[in-house]
């Protein structure tokens, strides 16, 4: 189709047409973002990844038996296709290469359900209570997130050099102290506080504090300017009240990533 080409470009256009094929079958999708293919669950993927499946080979006729129009090499049987199909890592679903690199296992992966929410933001009312105003969208587009654990991670930057996203996992994913101690040595990072009616995600950015509880199917988002309550479900504002005056609009973009590593940090096994 383009002449010579890389094979990353043959494996997206492998993928398109894939794609096609299976729209005009007419299949079902459960996947809510753009693919068709379905997300498969975190533990079936991981248990993929841990087993070696050899590849398979196609039929090649020996040096003596290649004197005649027959094929060298034959294509693959349906059955062989369909095996050498299956060796899929779906490593463009679940990549998680940070987490298996790291010798101190500091790097999580959680699952998350895809979704986008309609937010909304407060908007302050001379001499009343805040408005609450539809605002922009939130979308959460990958089901497999990864935060890493400042306690067991000693900055060795493997994840670094194995990151196929040139990321740089301990530092772009959001951090994690399993212990209030180690939460105080960072400037800036996450602490989930599990009391006895609540779990309450603490964020710390130098010396300002916001948290995230979940009560009773609500989310109270707390930080010096503003105390609300939002609908876990939907992240839509039940209530706001700004706590100081010079507050005239506040959005809600940051609790609602704070919502997603608060599932997070409840899957941690700590
Ligand atoms: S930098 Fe941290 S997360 Fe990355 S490999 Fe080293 S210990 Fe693990
Ligand atoms: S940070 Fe890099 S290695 Fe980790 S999941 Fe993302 S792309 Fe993969």
């Amino acid at each position: 189709m383009r002449g010579a080409s890389t094979a990353i470009n043959a494996i997206g256009d492998g993928r398109l047409a894939a794609e096609e094929i299976i729209r005009e079958l007419g299949v079902e999708s459960e996947n809510s973002t753009s693919s068709v293919f379905l997300t498969p669950d975190l533990n079936e993927l991981q248990f993929r990844k841990s087993i070696r499946t050899k590849e398979q080979t196609p039929h090649e006729s020996s040096l003596k038996d290649r004197a005649n129009f027959n094929l060298v090499m034959e294509t693959f049987s349906t059955e062989q296709a369909t095996l050498e199909a299956s060796r899929c890592l779906s490593c463009d679903q679940l990549c998680s290469v940070c987490v298996s690199v790291c010798p101190n296992l500091a790097n999580f992966t959680y699952q998350v359900t895809p979704k986008t929410y309609k937010l909304f933001k407060a908007v302050a009312v001379e001499g009343g209570n805040p408005e609450i105003v539809p605002d922009e969208e939130f979308t959460v587009e990958q089901p497999y997130q990864v935060m890493n654990i400042r306690d067991l991670c000693n900055e060795c930057a493997n994840c670094v050099t194995f990151c196929p996203s040139a990321g740089k996992p301990y530092q772009d994913k959001p951090g994690i102290s399993l212990s209030m101690e180690s939460f105080n040595l960072e400037e800036e990072g996450y602490f989930l506080s599990k009391l006895q009616n609540r779990t309450v995600l603490i964020h710390k950015h130098h010396s300002r504090i916001s948290t995230l509880s979940l009560d009773n199917n609500l989310y109270t988002y707390e930080t010096d300017q503003v105390r609300a309550i939002l609908d876990t479900e939907t992240l839509a504002l039940k209530e706001v009240r700004f706590l100081t005056a010079c507050v005239k609009e506040y959005r809600f973009s940051f609790a609602a990533e704070m919502s997603i590593i608060l599932k997070g940090a409840m899957q941690l096994p700590f």
